[in-house]
């Protein structure tokens, strides 16, 4: 398909309340990466005075992180047909990079150190508890392997190498996973709860994680494969993206590994003007 006819919808979830952490570079970097190929797109803000219509139109979701008191805020909103449309895009495989106190919310509910239960939408099997408030917060760089089976055979092929985040993350509650597949496996920094070693979930196409970073500029190949599965799914047809030049992003990612003493195996990114 020629690109000027592609078109995508990015769905912003309450972006003045859920965008802690520069997590709306998230949004910068899909809607960047989609222009540069030349593909008409569009940011619509899902925020209180969103409808219902405006949720059904969307491509692909993007929630950022929230301190508790927004994350409730939020929850008043995020109910009954907003919440149903929600779930409806997820079950019927619209892709979604949410973050921190979004996914919380996606999950069956979080409680906060103070102040009451938040019940979620329930849609990842996995529930957030801050265990009080002299518990230390999960701060720091976090480095994980994407072993979620699917998307990581995606970007193993993709990469031609295993797929390393980079991210950083910053929160006092603490996941654990029910009957759902770990979006990673944590290399350094502690990931959903400091214990069992994974971080974030993914579930059909929605990738839930503790990473922010922002996450998709550090690791644009993600952001890639959003683009690319938001694509394939509202035009069913396998659609190609065009490399980028992204030696910037690369020479990043490389100087965050040797920060972090990670050996890295990454093959050198296209130069300028190959592309
Ligand atoms: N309020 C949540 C917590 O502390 C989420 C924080 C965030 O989104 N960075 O766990």
């Amino acid at each position: 398909m020629n690109p000027e006819q592609l078109e995508l919808t990015i769905g912003w979830l309450y972006p003045g309340l859920m965008s802690t952490y520069g997590d709306r570079g998230n949004v910068i970097c899909l809607q960047q990466r989609a222009q540069w190929r030349g593909f008409k797109v569009n940011v619509v803000p899902l925020d209180q005075q969103a409808t219902v219509a405006d949720l059904h139109k969307v491509d692909v979701l993007v929630g950022g992180g929230a301190q508790d008191r927004q994350q409730e805020i939020v929850m008043r909103d995020l109910r009954g047909a907003k919440a149903e449309a929600i779930r409806e895009k997820i079950e019927m495989g619209t892709p979604g990079v949410f973050t921190c106190g979004a996914p919380q919310l996606l999950g069956h509910y979080y409680e906060p150190a103070l102040g009451q239960r938040i019940e979620g939408l329930g849609l990842f099997d996995f529930s957030s508890k801050h265990p009080g408030i002299d518990a230390r917060r999960c701060i720091g760089n976090v480095v994980f392997e994407i072993t979620a089976s699917r998307l990581a055979a995606d970007l193993k092929a993709m990469l031609g190498s295993a797929p390393i985040i980079i991210g950083f993350e910053n929160h006092g509650g603490r996941t654990y996973l029910g009957n759902v597949e770990p979006l990673g496996r944590v290399i350094q920094g502690l990931g959903n709860n400091g214990e069992d070693g994974t971080e974030g979930a993914f579930y059909r196409n929605a990738i839930a994680t503790y990473s922010h970073g922002p996450l998709l500029p550090k690791n644009p190949f993600l952001a890639d494969w959003l683009l690319q599965t938001a694509l394939k799914e509202k035009y069913q047809t396998p659609v190609v993206l065009t490399p980028l030049e992204d030696a910037l992003a690369a020479q990043a990612r490389k100087a965050m590994f040797k920060r972090l003493a990670i050996a890295s195996v990454e093959k050198e990114p296209l130069k300028s003007g190959k592309s």
